[in-house]
Parts: structure tokens; sequence; C-alpha cells
């Protein structure tokens, strides 16, 4: 009887330890600091279109993600509704700024974003979009311009930044002469003399080791489901030059055209880019899951379009409701996974997502 005890006493001491272990683990993933970062930014989505999405679709993915919060997205007034530029400052600086801006503070002063962070640390880095890659949101990872407008001298201080892959449109943008860009039969001279390898197809090999710049149509892509590379093939290729890096990678991949969606009050548009999204949210759930080192995150820059969720009697059927031909204030979801995800777990400032990943990125 007394050995019986002391067995079951074993036995209960074993299984404390192990789900400690087990308890442990888990912890130790979700409070670590990630070895690589990918940020997912879906332009303007807000509850309203993932409510849509959720209705829409068999398999919702964020629903896999570990935690969930909300933002607040105003820009350096607090009484405004944020543009593209003042929120991709938001998320890639931590800092606040005016509408039209792109990383610098209200007075002008220069910030530093996550991706130039990221290049300090050795890590490689990535930017994707659907738009043009020069768009306010892909450009505030990597741009200081006064006004968003400013393509030319955008697309010349992307260049000119030591960001590894840039996957989108625009490369008529990489044309502007007037303000001093590349002739057009320059444009791959110039772009090799600065040391990028340009690929036009998203299947093409690439060198290993140096830049990649893949600017797939003249202006933004086409939208989903026609868009060719689709995001999640971008998002993949990116990641394929990224991860050799053995110092970590950051990634931002924008579903650029949801936003566009939500202007236009196009609810056709609206449901085939959010399918988008919830295609690459799936692909990138599943790289993260064989890649736990990696931080995933996705979220949005602003909500766009007042969207809401209603019963439609003439199509006996949930369709979007529109309540703005704009962006609107409201709260916008943000989901998270993989070591550092559990931050997340809140209701925070656009402003916050930025500050924790570049402390993510800066004390590794
Ligand atoms: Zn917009």
């Amino acid at each position: 009887m007394r050995q019986y005890s002391i067995q079951l006493i074993r036995l209960c001491v074993l299984i404390f330890v192990l789900s400690a272990v087990a308890c442990t683990k888990v912890f130790w993933k979700e409070n670590d600091r990630p070895k690589s970062i990918i940020l997912i930014i879906a332009d303007g989505a807000g509850t309203g279109h993932h409510s849509s999405l959720f209705y829409d679709s068999d398999e919702y993915f964020p629903a896999q993600f570990a935690h969930v919060g909300l933002l607040s997205t105003h820009p350096a007034t607090r009484k405004r509704v944020t543009d593209s530029a003042a929120a991709a400052t938001a998320l890639s600086t931590g800092i606040k700024t005016d509408n039209g801006i792109l990383g610098l503070d209200p007075a002008g002063e220069r910030l530093t974003t996550i991706v130039e962070y990221a290049i300090k640390q050795g890590m490689a880095t990535g930017l994707v979009a659907t738009s043009t890659i020069t768009h306010a949101t892909p450009a505030g990872f990597a741009a200081h311009v006064k006004s968003r407008g400013n393509y030319a001298e955008i697309a010349r201080q992307l260049i000119k930044a030591d960001v590894t892959v840039m996957l989108g449109g625009g490369r008529l943008h990489f044309l502007d002469t007037d303000n001093g860009g590349l002739q057009e039969e320059d444009l791959l001279a110039g772009l090799h003399r600065s040391g990028i390898q340009v690929i036009s197809q998203i299947g093409e090999q690439v060198s290993s080791g140096g830049r990649i710049i893949g600017l797939f149509a003249p202006e933004a892509l086409p939208r989903a489901p026609e868009r060719k590379p689709s995001t999640s093939e971008m998002a993949l290729k990116a990641l394929e030059i990224l991860e050799h890096d053995p110092d970590g990678f950051f990634l931002m991949v924008e579903e650029s055209q949801v936003d566009w969606a939500g202007h236009a009050n196009d609810f056709k548009y609206l449901r085939d880019e959010m399918r988008s999204l919830n295609e690459l949210c799936g692909v990138l759930l599943a790289y993260q899951t064989q890649h736990p080192d990696v931080l995933l995150v996705l979220t949005a820059d602003h909500e766009t379009g007042g969207v809401s969720v209603a019963f439609n009697d003439q199509t006996n059927d949930l369709t979007p409701n529109w309540g703005t031909e704009h962006h609107s204030g409201n709260l916008v979801p943000i989901f998270a996974t993989g070591p550092g995800s559990a931050a997340f777990d809140a209701v925070a400032d656009i402003t916050f997502v930025g500050q924790t990943l570049i402390e993510y990125v800066n004390r590794r």
C-alpha cells in the first residue's frame, strides 16, 4: 500500500513537472522576443470588414491568431481622422505625425523607422504592397517626405534605402524624369548601378545576398482575384529571399486595396480584397507554424467606409452598409501570434504597435 502511494506521488510529481514545462514553453514563446517579424497591414480594414469576411468565408483565418486587441488610429491631432501617411508613420516609428507626412514628425524632424532599425541590427527587410510601392503605407517604412504625393522623391529614397526586397506596383514612379528620377531606358541600368536586381516575374530566379525589386505594374496591381502576382505569392517570394538572413528579418505586407474598395463603397471589391487578405493570413499562419521564432501581426492603419454588416431584404443575405466614403475614426482590430504576441492583447493606440515592434528589433 505504502509502495503504491509512493508510486502515485511520483506519478503526480512527474505530471506536475511535465505540465509546468509545457506551460513554461507556451509562456516563454509568447513573451520572448521574436527573431523575425511579419507585419500585415490591411489598409482600411476595420471590424466591419472583418465581420463581412467572417460571414463570407468557410474558414476565417484571423481567428487562428493567438491574441487580439483594438487600436485607435487618430493622427497627431486627436480629434481628426488619420490618413494612410500619418498611420504608416505611427506603425513604422511609434510616433504620431500629421496627415500627409511620411517618416517626419509634425515639425519636420526625421524619425527612424523600424526598417531602418532592423537594417542597423543586420536584419534583412522587405516591403510588399498591391498598390504602388511608393504609396503612403509602404513608403512610410523607408521614406521621409513632407508630402505623400511626391512619388518621384519617394522612389529615389526607396532606391537609396537599404531595403532587401520590395515587391508591388509603381514602375512609372521610378521613371519620373521631371523630379530627377530615372529615364525609362535607364531604369534597369540605374537600379543595377544601385546594386539592385530587378525582376519582372514573380517566379524569376533571384541572386542571393543582393537587393531585389519587383515592380509588376506601371501603377497599382490589378484587383483581386485577377491580381498576378497575388498578395500571397508576393509575400512568399519575399520570405524566400529574407529567410536566409541569420540575423532575422522584418517584412511588411500591405493588402492595399481594401481601402480603395471602402472609398468606392463597392461591396464586391471589398469582398474580393478581404478574401485575398484571408488567403494571405492562411499562408502566413502556416509559415509561422513552421517558423515558430517569427512574430506574425495583422492590423490596419485605419478604417475606411464606416462599414457595418446588416441583413439585406433584397438579396436575402448579409451585406455591408456604408457609413462614409472616407476613413472613419473607428477602432481597428489587431491580431498577433508567435513570440511577443501577448503584448497585443490590448486596447491601445496604433503607435504602441510601432513602439513594441521597434523594441523587439532593438533588444534581441
Ligand atoms: Zn484611404
